[in-house]
């Protein structure tokens, strides 16, 4: 089996779930064009918690973690199946890393969901979470997106979903096709770390622009991931789209081939 493309998702907002638009139709074509997967691993901004852990439950819930959205995206359903076995073997393949099971309390998330609703609508390949661990410097994360890399010779889609710029407090609701300068500035900084010497990740993170751009890693650790598996792999990443919208969000997102 050939190596299976892993993808990094700049979700945006939960509303991308029912929206059709310039990225949530790259999200798609990227689905149409790899081989289907076998299952996937995501690992989602919107499980930040201070253990590393997958879930590993057959039937994951579906978590609606946020508010204030229409009622047609509370009542959203992605009722995919999870993998046990695909939960057991990323804590075989991470160790001496320790990876906990989770068999009851989370599920899939919308960090997950909102980009899988475009990239398999039918909700028909296994899907297991892995948390990322709040309390892990950079480089922890940069190495287990190594270790992970094997998972892609299996046939095992690693997706990782967040934002390169996600400050919500400095959101500009009318600025939907831009973003402020330090947004644009940095968007495109850590693009060309990614796409030339993305074990060098941790670059970025000493500036004014990172401070306003990840006033907190959820969003960005997910990249840390790609950035690890791609400089195990002897790769650098590509941008399949980009854009900041309301200011302070960049909806870019990156395959490693
Ligand atoms: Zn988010």
């Amino acid at each position: 089996m050939s190596r299976t493309p892993a993808v990094f998702v700049g979700h945006g907002s939960p509303m991308n779930t029912l929206e059709d638009n310039r990225f949530t139709r790259a999200w798609s074509e990227f689905a149409l064009s790899i081989e289907r997967p076998r299952a996937i691993l995501a690992i989602s901004a919107h499980w930040y918690i201070n253990a590393t852990v997958v879930t590993s439950m057959s039937h994951p819930r579906v978590i609606h973690d946020f508010y204030g959205f229409p009622q047609e995206l509370a009542d959203f359903d992605y009722p995919v199946e999870g993998s046990p076995e695909l939960a057991r073997r990323v804590a075989e393949i991470v160790d001496p890393v320790w990876v906990g099971l989770d068999d009851e309390t989370w599920g899939i998330d919308h960090g997950t969901w909102s980009v899988l609703a475009h990239m398999y609508p039918d909700a028909d390949v296994p899907v297991v979470q892995l948390a990322i661990d709040a309390s892990k410097p950079l480089d922890y994360h940069l190495d287990l997106g190594a270790r992970l890399s094997s998972l892609r010779d299996e046939g095992v889609l690693i997706l990782g979903s967040g934002n390169v710029v996600h400050n919500l407090r400095a959101i500009a609701w009318r600025s939907l096709d831009q973003g402020y300068d330090w947004a644009e500035r940095f968007d495109h900084d850590v693009a060309t770390v990614m796409t030339s010497r993305p074990s060098q990740l941790g670059d970025v993170v000493d500036s004014d622009d990172y401070r306003l751009a990840v006033p907190t890693p959820d969003h960005f650790l997910p990249l840390a991931y790609l950035a690890g598996l791609a400089d195990h792999d002897g790769v650098t990443l590509q941008t399949l789209v980009e854009g900041c919208t309301m200011g302070s969000l960049s909806m870019r997102s990156f395959v490693a081939p």
